[in-house]
């Protein structure tokens, strides 16, 4: 049996099987161009996106302390968490729509799994060398040579994963700060945890665990299946092609063989980041990474057959049926996905730097005064949710002659403060008119068009 397709025998008493560990040959190809240029744009994004500065502050800031959430020109508070919410709910109806349209794309191009992975093995060959000489350095006995090829690997992986521990703190944390604290060992502790915490879980899940994340721990790839169709895009082995496969001498004529296409060298099965054998079905061990089709499709040009041996096609199209890319579920995702990413951006169009909220004091329902006016009290909340410092004016308009006080109502308002301000509204002269709708208008002083109302009951004798 060939050593790619080894695996450890289970003991008789034990149910687990043994890891074998997985050597993935290296491959070029456009599906690995593709996969490499996610990982540079994703990991660009990761690592840089925080250095980022605007307004005189870092541009992407998710401020738990102060509760603040800097998004470039976007701020959000408390309040606003409806659109995390919104974005998170948007982000899961993305990958449903994604999957059912197009199988695991996520997993092959985006996932933080496979993104990271990639970066690891990258170290690792530059370190341990390619596929063979990786197998031949861990059958090896310890030497001089293995030492420094391991040892520096792990240099490598550790430096690696503290920066991108620190670079996840520095997500909720300033990062210039965080790395000047850091160089002078001045992190405070839960920096340090989540720096350490963050960086241990890289270099556990994309440096040594690797493949068993998706095998074992992945609950999307549990799950997955459930909304794949005989329409969804999926990569496989063409069996009606391929079999019966077996070598062959070159250029030997194939009616003559009486072979397949498949020459059984197995490039699909050794370039696997999950050690599977695509020849045998989809399974869900699969991460569509598509290495197996660039391996194959260099095996078919060097022998003159035909390249898609491996490829990306839906089992209608192999049962020799339409494939229908537009279907019931792809368009109800399609409709909802939509839908909900319009009213996202119609809502974060629409929403205001101020909120006003009033509270009518509900221990008296009026006051008459010395002077025969009537008078209300209410309590506004002024939420400031720009980033910095506003004075704003509030004025009131209803039935009637309405006097404010104190008057003018002027507020100073701290950036992110929800402002509790008490406000009695008079009338002028005493009026039978029991309850009626007045409303209140906020405007900034510093903006005039930036206003906004608030409705309230105000209340006086009927007789
Ligand atoms: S079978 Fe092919 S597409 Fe699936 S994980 Fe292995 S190499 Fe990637
Ligand atoms: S790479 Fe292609 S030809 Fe080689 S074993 Fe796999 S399917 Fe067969």
């Amino acid at each position: 049996m060939d050593d790619h397709l080894k695996t450890a025998a289970p003991a008789s008493d034990s149910y687990y099987l043994a890891h074998a560990k997985v050597y993935p040959r290296e491959i070029g190809g456009r599906f690995s161009r593709l996969r490499i240029l996610a990982v540079w744009a994703l990991l660009g994004l990761y690592y840089l996106l925080p250095w980022l500065n605007l307004h005189g502050r870092q541009a992407v800031l998710f401020n738990l302390r102060d509760r603040q959430f800097f998004i470039f020109d976007l701020v959000l508070w408390p309040q606003d968490f409806i659109f995390l919410t919104w974005l998170l709910i948007l982000a899961a109806l993305s990958l449903f729509f994604f999957t059912a349209l197009a199988g695991r794309l996520w997993c092959a191009y985006a996932c933080p799994q496979t993104v990271w992975t990639e970066a690891y093995l990258w170290m690792e060959r530059i370190t341990e060398g390619d596929r063979s000489a990786r197998m031949k350095l861990d059958a090896a006995p310890w030497s001089a040579d293995k030492l420094w090829r391991k040892g520096s690997k792990q240099v490598l992986w550790v430096v690696f994963s503290l920066w991108t521990g620190i670079t996840f703190v520095g997500f909720f944390a300033p990062i210039r700060g965080l790395v000047n604290d850091a160089w002078h060992f001045g992190l405070s502790g839960w920096e340090t945890f989540w720096t350490l915490f963050y960086g241990f879980a890289t270099y556990g899940n994309a440096g040594l665990l690797r493949e068993q994340v998706c095998k074992y721990m992945c609950p999307y790839a549990r799950f997955q299946s459930a909304m794949f169709d005989k329409d969804t895009l999926i990569i496989t082995y063409d069996a009606e092609r391929g079999e019966p496969r077996g070598s062959r001498r070159k250029g030997a004529p194939k009616a003559q063989t009486g072979l397949g296409d498949c020459i059984d060298c197995t490039w699909c099965v050794q370039v696997c980041p999950v050690g599977i054998d695509i020849r045998k079905g989809l399974q869900y061990e699969c991460i569509a990474c598509a290495a197996c089709i660039d391996a194959c499709d260099q095996v078919m040009d060097r022998v003159g057959y035909a390249r898609g041996l491996v490829r990306y096609t839906t089992q209608h199209a192999l049962d020799h049926k339409q494939t229908h890319v537009v279907r019931p579920r792809v368009l109800i995702y399609g409709a909802i996905l939509g839908a909900l990413a319009v009213g996202f951006l119609v809502a974060l169009w629409l929403r205001k730097p101020v909120a006003l909220d009033v509270i009518r004091d509900r221990n008296a329902l009026y006051r008459q005064l010395d002077d025969g006016r009537i008078e209300n009290v209410y309590t506004l909340k002024i939420m400031n949710k720009s980033e910095h410092k506003r004075h704003y004016t509030v004025s009131v308009k209803g039935p009637g002659e309405l006097r404010l006080n104190p008057e003018p109502a002027r507020f100073e308002v701290a950036a992110g403060e929800v402002f509790p301000a008490v406000l009695r509204v008079r009338r002028s002269a005493f009026e039978p008119v029991g309850s009626e709708t007045i409303e209140f208008t906020l405007q900034d002083d510093e903006d005039p068009a930036m206003k906004v109302t608030h409705n309230a009951r105000f209340l006086a004798p009927s007789q």
